[in-house]
């Protein structure tokens, strides 16, 4: 359990525990068995038996009513230790109470309500398909005397994807290709950036553009991953990873240690004022740019003497060479074990017999020391104390190799008619910074430009934030929060505004009155509070 869910060491939190009820039973029509319940959540319109869960696993019909199986998350600041961290609405029907399977949970007394402490995400909240139903919740609080408005829902997303972030300078596979989950295309490697390959995987192409098989995997895999769950994935060409946010991504069954310092340029010019006098040649080698210290302008600024060394690859500019072997899984990103592989003849006018020589790769993880020999061949030998520790530097400035993984997805479309009848108004009110977006509490970085493109860091959301449904789509949380002038001169549902604790009490608007439950988390640190933050209260 991350510190993202803690939940204060209480008995039964793992197990959802209470239902949800949604719906009272309604058969849909004549044809339909009158012990079955329609559920309208999403499209699949679902018709449950007695018993049984829909086809997402989160709906199910108890004794006639439907139930969300998964309790609403509400955030607040701090827990007291002792406090509850799941507990009944009021109200809880004595049915569902007789036939709980979760241990006997204690009664909310309301002395736990502190509102300007307490969120409701949309994790839990449910979706109101069709979109142009008011969202499940629409919070009415005072925030430092000023009044608010969160609209909370669950979307439920075609247009959505993961960006995955993994620090590592390993080979995992050649740009634009495919990534595969259990023999599925479910994306693709894409731009590396400095230190880390980054791969684009799940979105709308991989859901529903291929086969029915392409889109279930794609929607587990999805699911998971966001779920801060360990996937593997096999790349076109490549390798055989696992990923899994924040831990470090396991590269054809080797966990990953470091990544590197910077590319070999960069170590050269860090490290070059530690190694003059020690060294005569050092060479960085690194699938990107490969640095030779005499000839590179740090070497230069210490006026180091050329040692003769001759590189292959293409030289870029003094000092920086590219493309000194192939990508792999070797030294510095590349595939070569043998360093001296990538060195040709030395100049005989220049070098001379005695010349010593670091090779290293860019994480200090491979290194090898040389002198030349009386015809200019290096000789491995053993390292000396003090050059061994200027490497043992290089790995100490290494950062701990993670996988990071963003969720990317669009909530422009009918999802806003939840929030208003007249929907670029909402987008519009984004834009101006009006309105403050979070998905399952956590911040969310809105991409400039047309639409509601919003992406989060998963290891911020609640755990267990995303669900998926068969059309195949990924269920995920959102909540829009501004002032209630703001949300009245958007054309928001403000008939549908409730306090707080109307809204613990009773649930969802669409709920009845009927019992709901309730996980409450504490809010990570990490994360600002979602209806403080300027300029929502400046
Ligand atoms: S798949 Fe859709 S209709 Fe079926 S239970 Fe889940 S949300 Fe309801």
């Amino acid at each position: 359990m991350t510190e993202h869910t803690k939940t204060d060491g209480l008995p039964g939190l793992d197990a959802p525990g209470l239902p949800q009820v949604m719906e009272r039973a309604r058969p849909r029509n004549e044809r339909m068995n009158s012990a079955k319940v329609e559920c309208n959540a999403c499209p699949v319109l679902c018709q449950i038996s007695e018993g049984r869960a829909g086809a997402c696993d989160r709906y199910a019909n108890h004794g006639g009513t439907l139930v969300r199986l998964d309790p609403v998350v509400v955030l607040r600041r701090s827990l007291d230790a002792g406090e509850a961290a799941l507990v009944p609405f009021a109200g809880r029907s004595a049915e569902v109470a007789a036939s709980d399977t979760a241990a006997p949970m204690p009664a909310w007394s309301g002395d736990l309500l502190h509102s300007e402490q307490v969120f409701v995400t949309g994790v839990g909240s449910s979706t109101t398909y069709p979109d142009y139903k008011p969202a499940p919740f629409i919070v009415g609080s005072q925030q430092q005397g000023v009044d608010m408005v969160t609209v909370v829902t669950e979307g439920i997303f075609s247009y959505c994807s993961f960006k995955v972030k993994i620090d590592t300078d390993r080979f995992l596979g050649a740009e634009q290709a495919n990534v595969r989950c259990k023999g599925e295309v479910v994306g693709h490697v894409t731009t590396a950036e400095y230190g880390s390959q980054m791969l684009s995987l799940g979105g709308v192409h991989h859901l529903t553009g291929g086969s029915k098989k392409e889109g279930r995997i794609t929607a587990e895999m999805m699911q998971a991953l966001g779920n801060k769950q360990a996937v593997e994935f096999t790349i076109d060409g490549g390798s055989q990873i696992v990923i899994q946010a924040g831990r470090a991504p396991i590269v054809n069954g080797v966990a990953e240690q470091r990544m590197r310092v910077g590319c070999g340029s960069a170590a050269v010019g860090i490290f070059a004022r530690q190694f003059f006098g020690l060294v005569d040649e050092v060479v960085v080698v690194d699938d990107h740019i490969t640095g030779v210290l005499t000839e590179h302008q740090a070497g230069r600024c210490l006026d180091m003497k050329p040692s003769g060394i001759a590189m292959r690859g293409r030289k870029s500019t003094p000092g920086r060479y590219f493309q000194v072997a192939n990508p792999g899984n070797g030294w510095g990103g590349t595939d070569i074990a043998e360093p001296l592989s990538i060195l040709d003849p030395w100049d005989p006018v220049v070098a001379w017999p005695g010349l010593r020589l670091l090779m290293t790769s860019t994480t200090g993880e491979h290194a090898s020391w040389y002198v030349l020999d009386a015809q200019l061949q290096p000789v491995e030998t053993e390292m000396p104390a003090e050059v061994r520790r200027i490497v043992d530097r290089i790995g100490e400035n290494c950062e701990p190799s993670l996988s990071t993984v963003l969720f990317l997805a669009g909530a422009g479309g009918s999802l806003r008619a939840g929030v208003t009848e007249n929907p670029v108004l909402l987008t519009r009110s984004i834009k101006q910074a009006l309105v403050n977006v979070t998905v399952g509490g956590a911040p969310a970085y809105v991409w400039p430009g047309g639409g509601i493109t919003v992406m989060a860091d998963v290891l911020r959301m609640p755990d267990n934030s995303f669900g998926t449904v068969p059309t195949p789509a990924i269920v995920a949380p959102i909540e829009f929060s501004m002032r209630r002038s703001d949300y009245e001169a958007l054309g928001g549902h403000m008939g549908q505004i409730r306090g707080l604790q109307e809204v613990l009490q009773r649930g969802a608007w669409h709920n009845d009155g009927a019992p709901q439950s309730l996980q409450w988390l504490t809010l990570p640190e990490a994360n600002p509070w979602p209806l403080g933050q300027p300029p929502l209260l400046g």
